[in-house]
C-alpha cells in the first residue's frame, strides 16, 4: 500500500494524430524503425495537479533507462513513435518524457510500470475505433468537435478533451486528445481540471 501521498492528483493521458503532427509546414520524418501505423501515437502520461499546475523533472538522480524496457520496445516503436526530423528510433522522446513527466510519478510507477500503463491505456481507449465506429474517419474531411467529443467519450465512458493545430492552409485539424487517469495510471476517470483547449466548433481530420 501507498503510505504517502503520491505527489501528484491525477495524469493526463496524451495522444497525437500522426497526420496532423506531419502535415503543418514544420513537417515530419518517420522514425527509423519506419512509418508507423495510421492511427493515434502516444505523446505522454502526465502527471498534474488538481489546480491545473504540474510537476516536471523531478529526480534527476533516476534518468532514463533503455534497459529497463527492453520487452516494451517493438510495442512502443509503433505504439509510441517520434515523428520529429531528422528520424529517431524514439529514444530521445520516451527520455524526454521519462525525465519530465515519468519522474514526477516514480512514487507509484517505476519506469517499467510507467509506460506499460501508457500502453495499456492506448490499447484500453481504443480512440481510433471509437471514432471510426462512429464514422469519423481520417480522411481528410471537417467533423464537428462536438461529435468527436462524444465518439471518444463513448469508448471510454469519461470526457475527453481536444487540441487543434494548423495545417499549411491554415485548416484547424484535430492533434491532441487528452483524457485523465487515476493515480494508479490505470483507470480513466473524470477531469479534475480541463487542459486548454483551442480547437473550432468544425475540425479537420486528416489522413496519415
Ligand atoms: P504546449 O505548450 O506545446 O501545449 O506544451 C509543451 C509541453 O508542456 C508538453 O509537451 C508537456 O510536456 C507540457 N505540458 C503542457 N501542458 C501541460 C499540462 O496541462 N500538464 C502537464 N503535466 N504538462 C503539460
Ligand atoms: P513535451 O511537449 O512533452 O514537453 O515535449 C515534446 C518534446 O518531444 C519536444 O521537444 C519534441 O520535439 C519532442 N518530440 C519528439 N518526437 C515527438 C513527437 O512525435 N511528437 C511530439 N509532440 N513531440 C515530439
Ligand atoms: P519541442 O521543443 O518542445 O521540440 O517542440 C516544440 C513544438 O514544436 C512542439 O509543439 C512540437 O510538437 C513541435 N515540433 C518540434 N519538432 C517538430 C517537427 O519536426 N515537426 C513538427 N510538425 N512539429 C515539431
Amino acid at each position: 500500500a501507498l503510505c504517502q501521498s503520491p505527489g501528484f492528483d491525477f495524469f493526463y493521458f496524451v495522444q497525437q494524430w500522426p497526420g496532423a503532427y506531419c502535415d503543418t509546414s514544420r513537417g515530419c520524418c518517420n522514425p527509423t524503425s519506419g512509418k508507423p501505423p495510421s492511427d493515434f501515437g502516444i505523446h505522454g502520461l502526465w502527471p498534474n495537479y488538481n489546480s491545473g499546475g504540474y510537476p516536471s523533472n523531478c529526480d534527476s538522480s533516476n534518468p532514463f533507462d533503455p534497459s529497463q524496457i527492453q520487452d516494451l520496445l517493438s510495442q512502443l516503436q509503433t505504439q509510441w513513435p517520434s515523428l520529429t526530423c531528422p528520424s529517431s528510433d524514439g529514444t530521445s522522446f520516451w527520455t524526454h518524457e521519462w525525465n519530465k513527466h515519468g519522474t514526477c510519478s516514480e512514487s507509484v510507477l517505476t519506469e517499467h510500470a510507467y509506460f506499460a500503463a501508457a500502453l495499456n491505456l492506448k490499447s484500453q481507449a481504443n480512440t481510433l475505433a471509437s471514432l471510426t465506429n462512429a464514422g469519423i474517419t481520417p480522411n481528410n474531411s471537417f467533423y464537428n468537435l462536438s461529435d468527436v467529443l462524444a465518439a471518444i467519450k463513448q469508448g471510454t465512458g469519461h470526457d475527453a478533451y481536444v487540441q487543434c493545430n494548423t495545417d499549411e492552409n491554415g485548416n484547424s485539424q484535430l492533434y491532441q486528445i487528452y483524457i485523465c487517469v487515476d493515480t494508479t495510471g490505470a483507470n480513466f476517470i473524470e477531469c479534475p481540471v480541463a487542459p486548454n483547449q483551442n480547437c473550432p466548433s468544425s475540425i479537420e481530420f486528416p489522413s496519415f
